[in-house]
């Protein structure tokens, strides 16, 4: 047997010998899915299997990278190289390239990021003289992305009459027709987003046969990590290219699908047997990642899951200590108990920073930590902030390199036009875009042919975007023989940014000079590293492709050692041998927002679990008992979910809490409460109020210090609910602003029908729903 074989246990090594058929491996946290996929491949290879006939699809590119390592040290680095792994979006970006002409895109074709989305939709907006406080861009841009994501084209929508009704219900009647002008006009700038990576390669192997063959007979074998988190048209794509072999194998864990509010299916893990011929099902029990206590405290969290496919996850691991649990009294004191805890630990027990992570359900709680941890001098990285990529001065840098391949590209064009100034005002900007939606044309080819066309342009402002347009067209020149180091470093001259920069002179000024470049150095290493592989290049749309689908996480080489902080969501499949879980109070974790159905409460139980099963041998949970919620200091109350965790399992820092008569809110998807289902928490045992509970004085210091927010109506006080009338203006924190169609009930009981701009019309019980009336 080869000898890696043998790292694995005998339920592992079962799916990883199966050579060919579909199959699915369900399998709680920590029991080695990732790592059957790794060794699977490895042992494909051995078996002869070309490199360049596996398909790995993974969450992050961070894990194909780490899994490509492990491969390469099995099979060798040089037939490693060769495998298609990654995520979704940057395998299928890459195949696109080599399609594109067929869907009527450049090879070259831009990615547009979030920004450059939202800022086109908003200038659609405008264009169209449409309510900017009625048509919100992010919102209008995340309907038109799941749209695209449910593979609802320009097309189906407007030939699905209760799509239209339903944005037409919400008063965004001209919803469709931004939709329109969205598409023509990523189209027309040869650029796709995001969610056209899968929209577009649906459509390619949809459209054509001969494609989706050639692709079935090279992808002969394809793995699927983190499968539960797949949606619509990345199952679709799956689903196409592994028809004609079958030979595919998923793994996931339907207790850890987290995105169901990205359109994130659960049904395809569940589904997945009906899909193929002969599904060979496997089952791995073993976690080998945590201790035997934190392992039995997650299994018994997840038990209270109604919808869940059942499994057993044990470990031969130690019992290792119970789970922290700690109450504080605001969120500056939760950082500091983190900090302080993570410094003694770090001590005690000879850890690195790296082997700490922070996690935390919203982003906004970072901040309490960061400020803790730097006071202690401790070093940290945050995870999903704003990436390296996404900062001003690097988007500009970018920018004219986006446009020196793709001269369409409108967002880029429009980013840099005038920056630095060269005196090409917004009103010129404003009739170039007109002019290249009435012929159909880019900016950049209005701007080419500006003497052609009767515009209302001086002839001053004529020279200076003649100017502009042959400064990219010698990039463009340069680009043909240079390499992409060398393109980028006399674009940051020649544009006069890094002039532009140095005369600013400020600190920040100084920081974004370092930071460009740190950027020229980022590509000369991607140059050095893609020349070594062997469909690569090193070529600057290789560099830009590389960018645009970055995240964050996938920078991170490793060798700084350094805390991690980061949002629940983005620590799927990640693990650090100490854990801290902050914000542990009902409204924050669960959400406020994801409390109005069993299945929204059930996603932010399996988020809890997924949480918790980063943690390799100690975890801790910590809430406060204020803190400031939109602008208001509220009292705080300690999660449902830790007291879901049998005491076994856990040691309170402090005295247990004084539990409050507290209804678990079990409501169905319209709010409507079941009622049998009302659980009667412990009823207080006597002890005494926790000594730092905050004085009033100490309160009402901490509130001066904020804004107070306008009034809610809260669920605790029903007689405010009466004041809500037919026709009233509300915000609900998920569902964005509405009007009051219909009151019904009396009491406790009371519903309201809201017609939500956004979400359409639904019903809460205004017991529950947070409801603010405008
Ligand atoms: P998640 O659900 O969180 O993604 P997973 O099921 O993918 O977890 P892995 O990440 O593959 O689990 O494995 C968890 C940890 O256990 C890893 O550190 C892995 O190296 C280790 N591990 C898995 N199987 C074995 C084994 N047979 N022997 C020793 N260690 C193992
Ligand atoms: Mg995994």
């Amino acid at each position: 047997m080869e000898s890696y074989l043998a790292e694995l246990n005998d339920a592992q090594r079962a799916p990883v010998l199966q050579k060919d058929g579909a199959m699915i491996v369900i399998a709680g946290a920590g029991s080695g899915k990732t790592r059957v996929l790794t060794y699977r491949i490895a042992y494909l290879m051995s078996k002869g299997v070309d490199a360049f006939n596996i398909l790995s699809l993974t969450f992050t590119n961070k894990a194909a990278r780490e899994m490509k390592k492990r491969i390469a040290q099995i099979v060798g680095n040089s037939e490693a190289k060769n495998l298609w792994m990654g995520t979704f979006h940057s395998i299928f970006a890459k195949m696109l390239r080599f399609e594109a002409d067929k869907l009527g895109y450049p090879s070259n074709f831009t990615i547009y990021d979030t920004q450059d989305s939202q800022r086109l939709i908003s200038a659609i907006i405008k264009e169209m003289g449409l309510d900017k406080d009625v048509y919100k861009y992010k919102q209008v841009y995340s309907r038109i992305s799941s749209y695209k994501n449910s593979l609802v084209t320009v097309k189906a929508y407007f030939q699905d009459p209760e799509l239209m009704e339903a944005d037409a219900m919400s008063k965004k009647p001209r919803l469709g027709e931004i939709y329109k002008n969205y598409v023509d006009r990523c189209f027309k700038a040869g650029a796709m987003d995001f969610d056209d990576l899968l929209l577009k390669t649906n459509e390619l192997l949809n459209r054509f046969p001969e494609v989706l063959q050639k692709y079935q007979n090279r992808f002969k074998y394809i793995l699927v990590d983190e499968y539960q988190d797949t949606n619509h048209s990345q199952y679709l794509i799956v689903k196409a290219l592994s028809d004609k072999f079958q030979n595919i194998c998923v793994v996931g864990d339907d207790a850890q699908s987290i995105y169901a509010f990205r359109g994130a299916n659960i049904n395809n893990i569940l589904n997945f047997q009906k899909d193929y011929d002969n599904v060979q099902m496997y089952r791995l029990e073993q976690n080998y990642r945590s201790t035997r206590n934190i392992v039995e405290a997650a299994n018994s969290i997840i038990e209270k899951n109604k919808t869940k496919l059942d499994k057993v996850v044990w470990t031969a691991n130690d019992e290792g200590p119970k789970i922290v649990v700690n109450r504080l009294l605001t969120d500056g004191e939760e950082g500091r108990f983190v900090a302080g805890s993570i410094f003694e630990n770090r001590m005690e027990h000879q850890m690195n920073n790296g082997d700490f992570a922070i996690l935390y359900r919203t982003n906004a709680q970072s901040r309490a930590m960061e400020d803790a941890l730097r006071k202690k001098d401790i070093p940290y990285r945050i995870y999903g902030g704003l990436s390296f990529y996404q900062r001003k001065e690097i988007k500009d840098v970018l920018s004219y390199l986006r446009l020196v391949i793709n001269p369409k590209d409108e967002e880029a064009l429009k980013r840099v036009v005038n920056y630095p100034a060269r005196g090409i005002g917004q009103t010129t900007i404003d009739r170039l875009t007109i002019a290249a939606n009435h012929y159909g044309r880019s900016i950049f080819e209005v701007i080419e042919n500006i003497d052609k066309i009767d515009l209302k342009i001086n002839s001053g402002t004529r020279n200076k975007l003649t100017n502009f347009a042959n400064m990219i067209k010698s990039f463009q020149i340069m680009n043909e023989t240079a390499d992409a180091f060398m393109l980028a470093e006399t674009v940051a001259k020649k544009t006069g940014l890094l002039q532009e920069l140095k005369k600013d002179g400020t600190p920040e000024g100084i920081a974004r000079i370092e930071n460009i470049e740190e950027l020229l150095n980022g590509i000369r290493d991607f140059v050095e590293g893609q020349k070594e592989l062997a469909d690569a290049t090193g070529s600057l749309t290789e560099f830009l492709e590389d960018v645009a689908l970055a995240t964050d996480m996938d920078k991170d080489t490793g060798d700084e050692d350094r805390v991690a902080l980061m949002t629940i969501h983005l620590a799927k499949g990640l693990e650090f041998p100490y854990v801290y879980i902050v914000g542990m109070e009902e409204d924050l974790f669960p959400s406020a927002m994801s409390m109005n159905t069993r299945s929204e409460l059930e996603e932010e139980r399996r988020l809890f679990y997924v949480a918790l099963t980063r943690a390799e041998k100690k975890a801790y949970l910590t809430y406060t008992q204020s803190r400031y919620r939109w602008g208001k200091l509220v009292d705080a109350e300690p999660s449902r979910f830790i007291e879901e965790i049998d005491d076994k399992f856990k040691d309170y820092m402090i005295p247990q809490d004084d539990y409050k008569y507290k209804p678990l809110i079990d409501t169905d998807i319209f709010g409507e409460v079941d009622k049998s289902k009302f659980r009667q928490t412990k009823p207080s045992n006597g002890t005494p109020p926790p000594s730092h509970k905050p004085t009033d004085e100490q309160l009402r210091k901490l509130r001066k210090l904020r804004p107070a927010s306008s009034p809610s109506i809260s669920n605790s006080d029903p007689s405010e609910v009466v004041k809500l009338q037919e026709g009233d203006r509300v915000e609900h924190m998920r569902f964005g602003k509405g009007t009051v169609l219909k009151i019904e009930g009396i009491g406790q009981d009371k519903k309201a029908e809201i017609d939500f701009e956004t979400g359409g019309i639904k019903k809460l019980l205004l017991k529950f729903a947070k409801l603010k009336v405008l």
